[in-house]
């Protein structure tokens, strides 16, 4: 029976989750004329602010661009031809340009979420943010219609009827546990990344991928005064422990080499620890629910795969949502999960390699240290290698 002070509501795709995935989704569907609605707990404010991914494949450009959602990359963004990797005391540039005829751009997530946040509440997109209480109904279709029930940011409790739900909601997402039928697969790593967003100029060009003795770290920028540096860490460390001038002996650590490397110092003004493992969780379909980006497989951050996999999900799911809400072909959503999978296990399996190939293991033996350096070198010397290398992470063709 419904609750007279519940305010119900109908749409065609109630979207939980309004991260990339989830808003971009929504901005797929409008652009095929289906309402949809947002619905997220976090508030827009947190969500532009929380640092996260900065690194967007060529295809992923490409769709926020032709698709409308943003044409600032273009412009704010910095296209890299390149990466170095750094090891054994030098660096070795693995130009993409060359090898694949592709690059890749330095955007941070953050403007990507503003981007595509500005271009649906510009097309008059109905988005909820700051909602708590979510909760999901009837996905099999039972009773009638599934649907989302939450309270909205003023209190006032809502309940969104909708022939589709999509679960968009992030690593820790409650739609996957509504899958009856899942199969999870894991991958835990003994390490962590530690995080540091620092006041100082860039150090380098291009992203530089190091591996040493003492471990990983990985330096990008963001803008002319703030970059972003990660190191290998343990999962247990406390961020807060750590003063800047430890944080810049344990990058400069690191980074050392023969060259005379160093990286520009300045103050700390961030710092996080970022613990992380492989996921995958199948199927990505039940019922009247379909899951898209962190809600069915989380990335290893170190192929910069986890923001472009979400976004690749979100192209593949809007077409057969469409085949499935506009040609009335009922056996379209059932096909999204193959399709979105396949590339799924390959970005799986590149983030699996760039990391255990990048970081020291923690009962890493000096055999095990040599012969990390001795696929370095396999990489970098051989133009089949760097140019596999070059492919994953510029992106496979769609
Ligand atoms: C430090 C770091 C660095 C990274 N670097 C890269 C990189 O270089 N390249 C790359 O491609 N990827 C990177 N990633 C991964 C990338 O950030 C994620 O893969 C991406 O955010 C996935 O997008 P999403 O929309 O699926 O999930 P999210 O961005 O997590 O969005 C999910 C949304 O769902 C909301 N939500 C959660 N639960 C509920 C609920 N119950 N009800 C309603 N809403 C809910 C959340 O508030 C959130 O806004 C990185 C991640 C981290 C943490």
């Amino acid at each position: 029976m419904t609750d007279p002070l519940v305010r119900s509501e109908r749409t065609r795709v109630a979207i939980v989750g309004g991260g990339p995935a989830g808003l971009l989704l929504s901005h797929l569907l409008h652009l095929s004329d289906i309402d949809t609605v947002v619905i997220d707990t976090r508030d827009v404010a947190t969500i532009a602010t929380t640092h996260r991914a900065g690194i967007l494949e060529r295809d992923s450009v490409r769709l926020l661009v032709d698709s409308g959602a943003s044409s600032r990359v273009l412009v704010d963004g910095h296209e890299h031809q390149g990466i170095d990797l750094r090891f054994a005391g030098g660096s070795h540039r693995i130009d993409f340009a060359d090898l694949v005829g592709a690059s890749c751009w330095l955007y941070p997530q953050t403007e990507v979420f503003i981007d595509l946040h500005a271009t649906r509440t510009g097309d008059g997109g109905d988005l909820r943010y700051g909602v708590t209480d979510v909760a999901v109904h009837d996905v099999e279709g039972r009773l009638g219609l599934p649907a989302v029930t939450f309270t909205d940011a003023e209190g006032v409790a809502r309940r969104v009827e909708a022939d589709l739900v999509v679960g968009a909601d992030g690593s820790r997402s409650m739609c996957r546990a509504l899958v009856p039928d899942r199969q999870q697969f894991f991958r835990e790593y003994p390490f962590a990344w530690f995080g540091v967003l620092v006041e100082a100029p860039p150090s380098a060009p291009e992203l530089i991928y190091a591996r040493s003795a003492e471990g990983f770290a990985l330096i990008s920028q963001r803008t002319e005064s703030v970059q972003r540096m990660y190191f290998q860490c343990d999962p247990g460390e406390d961020a807060s422990t750590y003063s800047d001038d430890r944080i810049w002996h344990e990058l400069q650590t690191r980074l050392a080499g023969s060259d005379g490397f160093t990286l520009k110092e300045g103050p700390v003004i961030e710092r996080t620890v970022l613990p992380f493992r492989s996921f995958v969780q199948t199927p990505m379909h039940h019922g009247r629910l379909l899951l898209a980006g962190d809600a069915a497989h989380t990335v290893p951050p170190t192929g910069a795969k986890g923001l472009n996999l979400a976004l690749a999900d979100v192209r593949v799911l809007a077409e057969h949502i469409e085949l499935a809400l506009l040609k009335d072909d009922d056996d379209a959503l059932a096909a999204y999960t193959d399709r979105a999978l396949a590339r799924v296990w390959k970005a799986q399996h590149f983030s699996y390699w760039m990391t255990t190939m990048l970081h020291r293991g923690a009962e890493a033996s000096e055999f095990d240290e040599r012969r990390q350096v001795g696929e370095l070198a396999s990489i970098v010397s051989s133009r089949a290698g760097s140019t596999y290398l070059a492919e994953g992470y510029t992106g496979w063709p769609r």
